[in-house]
């Protein structure tokens, strides 16, 4: 069958240390764990999409190594589409995630394979065979720009993570059809502080845009007027890893089954409530059958 989501996006594979401090130029200190999990916008996404029940199909690439082979078989098990997970030269992508008891993560990205830059013809066809593309920034801008336009040319609903996010985006954001900026990354796009402001100013751009803002739900904008507030769901967070791409990708699965938006939303606000309470990035996500048990 063809998938009716394709997202284009990074993969990596989040190598999470925790240790005590942070180390001294020149020093060695010792860490209390590491854990190695899936990541990457671009994966995350995919696999909430699928978990959700959409039809998933990833253009992505991994390395000829170990974790390439890792991540591939993650994406395979979540019964995600991998025609197009190509396999580079290039190394797989990572992540170097250093969590310090005094609570501040710092992150290491080296792109690696994610940093390939063409759309080749079976991708192309893939893209225009689809209901909805998804995009985020991890992976190079033409590429992103050209897929868009592809998509766009075969009248196909185009999504857009601007994250992470850098200023100014212009031609990206007019190529969205629907625009999911978390708060400060809408604040740092439109270039005002207040987050409705700045969703009312983005959607003269792009068609709809979706702000979450964390434990205070999302706020909707179409053609420049607010048109609906989300609110989040009760939940305990001990990890929100992963929150924003579960949002993302369980809209996505809901608009690509024919759901009206505001019913998409509520499912995307109820798998990521669920998606905050457990440790990890795509690890976290919930399936169909919780996210209708939250909503039921
Ligand atoms: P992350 O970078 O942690 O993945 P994000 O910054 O991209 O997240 P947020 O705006 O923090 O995205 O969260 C996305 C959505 O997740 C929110 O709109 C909300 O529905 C849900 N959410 C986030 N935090 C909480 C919370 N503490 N309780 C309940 N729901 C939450």
């Amino acid at each position: 069958t063809t998938p009716r989501i394709v997202v284009l996006g990074s993969a990596n594979v989040d190598l999470v240390v925790r240790q005590p401090r942070r180390a001294e130029p020149g020093e060695t200190v010792f860490g209390t764990s590491f854990q190695t999990g899936p990541g990457g916008k671009g994966l995350n996404q995919a696999v909430a999409a699928a978990r959700a029940g959409g039809g998933v199909a990833f253009i992505g690439a991994v390395g000829d190594d170990a974790l390439g082979a890792q991540l591939r078989a993650t994406i395979e098990a979540e019964g995600i589409d991998t025609r197009a997970l190509r396999t580079t030269a290039a190394p797989t992508g990572i992540a170097q995630i250093t969590v310090t008891d005094d609570g501040e993560n710092s992150i290491t990205v080296v792109a690696g394979a994610n940093g390939l830059a063409d759309l080749r013809d079976d991708e192309r066809t893939l893209i225009a065979e689809a209901s909805h593309l998804v995009v985020q920034l991890e992976r190079p801008e033409p590429l992103l720009i050209e897929a868009l336009r592809h998509a766009r040319a075969h009248g196909v609903t185009t999504v857009l993570t601007p994250a992470p996010a850098r200023a100014p985006l212009t031609e990206l954001i007019g190529l969205a059809d629907v625009l999911v900026p978390n708060a400060g990354e809408a604040a740092l796009l439109a270039g005002v502080p207040d987050v409705e402001a700045a969703a009312v100013s983005l959607s003269r751009a792009a068609h709809t845009v979706v702000v979450t803002r964390g434990a205070d739900g999302a706020v909707v904008a179409q053609e420049g007027e607010i048109v609906s507030r989300v609110p989040a769901r009760r939940a305990t967070p001990i990890d929100t890893t992963g929150a924003g791409d579960t949002f993302t990708g369980v809209l996505v699965a809901g608009l690509s089954q024919g759901a009206p938006l505001g019913e998409a939303l509520a499912a995307a606000a109820a798998a990521a409530s669920i998606t905050v309470t457990r440790p990890g990035a795509a690890d976290s996500m919930p399936t169909r059958a919780e996210i209708d048990a939250a909503l039921a």
